[in-house]
């Protein structure tokens, strides 16, 4: 590894500014390794600095906050505390990276503002790009989003527009087994609308799913379009019923998309150990240590099981303090 002496070289970059980039920020910056944040540069949704939670309108179970706290402003609040320690903050997309040599070469662009492509070199990176939650990609979906369409049962589902509703939760596997269980605690009833007639999810989920009397299946059955209004927000789902080739109209003050996630990290192919789910791969020696020494991944890049902003914010801190301690140990202060 070079000398730290180099100060062309960042000691730590941060790559993405969700809950887990930025607790890894004040983290690695209360250590004084003066972090640098690529946080992502606006073009897309999936490259929206804040990541998933700027899409979140209310955050009633992220610790510390009683009655709750508006997802940007959550974000808001984590950059800045972030930048009080001396975290530098691009909002630049990563779009391709090196890992194959020392330093580490990470290429970053801010295609929103028109900017050229910038190549920072790295002894150490904190991968917390996140992940997408697959949508139906229809546009009636796209416009009642935050007014009843959600993709997260455990953010959302506790909402006052959800108490006592019928809802609809769109998918079969383990995800969807597990967002309509959750429902039923504030639902009147919710129904599952899956493609097939057999469920992906594991035995277990299955049978639980199937046995709660609130839970009704809508089998063979696909979404054609999200019903509403402006002031009333999502007010039903138009199913088409695959076998029967008929359209009929599900009563639902809500819809949750559980169709699963795709990880942010289409740049990381070939150059760090992913999953055949595309997730990074965590190495036991250092828990966030991925399969490059100094390469570090925190949050729902690396998580296709937790996916809550405290969990995101609680790998964000250990990524932290493992890339300081081995920055320590080979000679980077
Ligand atoms: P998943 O297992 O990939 O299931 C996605 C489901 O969505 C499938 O049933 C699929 O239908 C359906 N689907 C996909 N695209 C669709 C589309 N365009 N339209 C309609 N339906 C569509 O995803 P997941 O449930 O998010 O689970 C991901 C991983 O996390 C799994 O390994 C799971 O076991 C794990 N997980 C575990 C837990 C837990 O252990 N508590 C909880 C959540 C997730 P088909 O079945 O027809 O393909």
């Amino acid at each position: 590894m070079p000398p730290a002496s180099n100060s062309n070289i960042e000691k730590v970059v941060i790559i993405g500014s969700g809950p887990a980039g930025w607790t890894a920020a004040i983290y690695a910056a209360r250590a004084s390794l003066a972090p640098l944040v690529l946080a992502g540069d606006r073009l897309t949704r999936e490259r929206m600095p804040g990541g998933q939670l700027m899409f979140t309108s209310e955050i009633e179970n992220f610790p510390g906050f009683v009655h709750g706290v508006d997802g940007q402003q959550l974000m808001s609040t984590l950059q800045e505390q972030a930048e009080r320690f001396g975290t530098r903050v691009k909002t630049h997309f990563v779009s391709k990276i090196d890992l194959s040599d020392r330093p580490f070469k990470i290429h970053h662009i801010d295609d929103f503002n028109g900017d050229p492509e910038i190549v920072t070199e790295t002894h150490a990176v904190i991968i917390a790009t996140g992940a997408s939650a697959n949508y139906l990609d229809l546009p009636s979906e796209r416009q009642f989003e935050n007014m009843g369409v959600s993709a997260c049962a455990v953010c959302d589902g506790a909402l006052p527009r959800f108490r006592n509703q019928p809802l609809v939760v769109v998918g079969g596997g383990d995800s969807a087994c597990e967002e309509a269980t959750y429902l039923t605690k504030f639902a009147s009833r919710v129904y599952l609308v899956h493609r097939r007639d057999t469920l992906r999810a594991s035995k277990i989920m299955t049978e639980r799913t199937l046995q709660n009397p609130k839970i009704l299946p809508v089998w063979h059955s696909v979404v054609e379009q999200v019903l509403g209004n402006d002031t009333d927000g999502v007010t039903g789902v138009q199913v088409k019923n695959l076998q029967t080739n008929q359209s009929s109209t599900l009563e639902a003050r809500g819809m949750f998309v559980a169709i699963g996630h795709t990880p942010n990290t289409k740049f990381l192919v070939g150059q760090v150990e992913l999953n055949d789910k595309g997730y990074v791969v965590l190495k036991n020696g250092f828990r966030s240590m991925t399969s490059v020494e100094g390469v570090f991944a925190a949050g729902d890049c690396a998580d296709a099981v937790y996916r809550q902003a405290i969990t995101a914010a609680g790998m964000g801190c250990k990524a932290a303090i493992d890339a300081e301690r081995w920055l320590a140990e080979n000679g980077v202060h």
